[in-house]
């Protein structure tokens, strides 16, 4: 168990870090009085490397019953995971997104390590070690006692108008050599003519998940397409078409969640996210809990903005769109934090780590066997720091669309994720009981002993559970 003091005189950036940086740890914070750790910030906020801060322990020195934290490692948690570095970016790519290598954690080489989650792991082991014989409470990290979660998702960006996108990926596939795969797509393109070749590819991913017992999250794009947005790869199908009617019953018969694709639009004119997230409602009965940029399109100073004033809990566009990693350095959902105003966007991000396309759009790595492999070995980093692994995976990688071997290598990584000892569940599902776990306090009884937890009154009493630093579920009082 923890408090923070707050006698630091901390900028409102670095208590968003320290913040971050306790939500992250799981360790039970502690509201008032009691005789447990204090976390205080200390020191100068000097830019510091990733390499330095874990050499120097994170920068963090164990007292009795008192953690110090470098102020420095605060700075690097606020460039990283509040993501002030990009927000202060003008660079934009031809899709007007910040380049990769404009971000914090590429520049600082660690964008395949989840290095903002490590140093939450090492807080967790120095508040441990603090306590002694103090009171010490840990909350598990996921339900069920789970230690880890794993979210599949998936952005619906082909549902009609099938043989345009064949079309484009041939070019693709020639441009990038692949001779053999072209022969493959042409021939079961030529058998598929005339067939619903989108469905059957929906059809076979909800087959695959429904063997696994995975509900996963679906964004779909929901405006009025025009000539102009199919040419540009933008909104390039009608909402309410009978094929995207059929596909949006289908999810909604075996439990998925539906959130939004904002179009390219939204990225600027905030006021679409709100007619789109409302036509989602009219079309599929549905108001979207999350949101995930098209082609990751986001102006990461001032979209997230449009997203809370519509109404969104949360976004999922923080990730690569060239590269498989952490963009923010944690594989766990995390509050955004606005860089011009020095304040909380009031939304949660709940970070994708690896997606289908990463490497074969902009790597030239064809095989999909070689994506799964990345998808697992990223897995394996989030599984370490009992965090959170978000993959999107796109319904139209299917043979007649361009993508021979896609759905079996897909079979593959939602078997090997979904018989593992993760917690599995929608998106929005984890993102709302990350939000209940990171309101939850104790407040500890004049006597020292008797702990009350108090939780956020939208949270179930039992959705947690709490640990002692022996591991020994703690069995206490709840308020809510
Ligand atoms: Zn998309």
């Amino acid at each position: 168990m923890l408090a923070l003091t707050h006698d630091d005189l901390l900028t409102p950036g670095e208590r968003f870090a320290l913040e971050l940086l306790v939500d992250l740890s799981a360790v039970l914070r502690c509201e008032g009085e009691g005789d447990v750790v204090r976390v205080r910030a200390v020191g100068e906020p000097r830019a510091a490397s990733a390499a330095e801060l874990r050499a120097r322990r994170w920068g963090m020195e164990v007292l009795d019953a008192e953690v110090r934290i470098e102020k420095s490692l605060l700075r690097f948690v606020l460039d990283v995971a509040g993501a002030e570095i990009e927000q202060r970016s003008s660079v934009a790519d031809r899709f007007g997104r910040v380049p990769s290598r404009e971000t914090a954690s590429v520049r600082a080489s660690v964008d395949r390590e989840p290095i903002v989650s490590e140093a939450a792991c090492a807080l967790a082991t120095a508040v441990r070690a603090a306590a002694g014989r103090r009171l010490f409470r840990v909350v598990d990290p996921w339900p069920n006692g789970r230690r880890w979660a794993v979210s599949f998702t998936h952005d619906l960006d082909v549902v009609e108008w099938w043989p345009v996108f064949t079309a484009l990926r041939l070019a693709e596939l020639l441009r990038h050599g692949e001779i053999g795969r072209v022969a493959r797509v042409a021939a079961s393109a030529v058998a598929s003519t005339g067939r619903p070749v989108v469905w059957k590819a929906v059809a076979e991913l909800l087959a695959t998940e429904k063997q696994y017992d995975v509900r996963s999250t679906w964004f779909v794009l929901c405006d009025r397409p025009t000539l102009a947005t199919a040419r540009a790869g933008d909104l390039t199908y009608r909402p309410d078409s009978h094929l995207a009617r059929r596909i949006f019953d289908a999810l909604a018969a075996a439990g998925h969640e539906i959130g939004l694709h904002g179009s390219f639009a939204t990225s600027d004119d905030h006021a679409r996210f709100d007619s789109q997230r409302t036509l989602v409602r009219a079309i599929t009965g549905v108001l979207p809990a999350g949101v995930r940029q098209h082609y990751l399109r986001m102006r990461a100073a001032t979209t997230p903005r449009g997203m809370v004033s519509a109404g969104f809990e949360y976004d999922s566009t923080y990730g690569f769109a060239d590269r498989n990693g952490f963009r923010l350095g944690t594989a766990d959902v995390l509050p955004l934090w606005d860089a011009e105003r020095q304040e909380p966007v009031g939304l949660d991000e709940a970070p994708f780590i690896w997606m289908d396309r990463a490497l074969s759009k902009y790597q030239h790595v064809e095989s999909p066997r070689a994506w799964i492999d990345d998808a697992l070995s990223l897995a394996e980093r989030c599984r370490a720091v009992e965090g959170l692994w978000v993959g999107i995976w796109h319904p139209n990688l299917a043979p007649a669309l361009g993508f021979p071997d896609a759905p079996q290598a897909y079979a593959h990584l939602v078997g090997e994720l979904a018989r593992g000892d993760a917690h599995v569940a929608p998106l929005g599902e984890l993102v709302s009981w990350r939000r209940d776990r990171r309101a939850l306090r104790a407040r500890v009884a004049p006597n020292g002993e008797h702990v009350t937890f108090v939780a956020d009154s939208s949270a179930h009493p039992t959705a947690f559970t709490i640990r002692d630093a022996d591991g020994r579920v703690h069995p206490a009082a709840l308020a809510g």
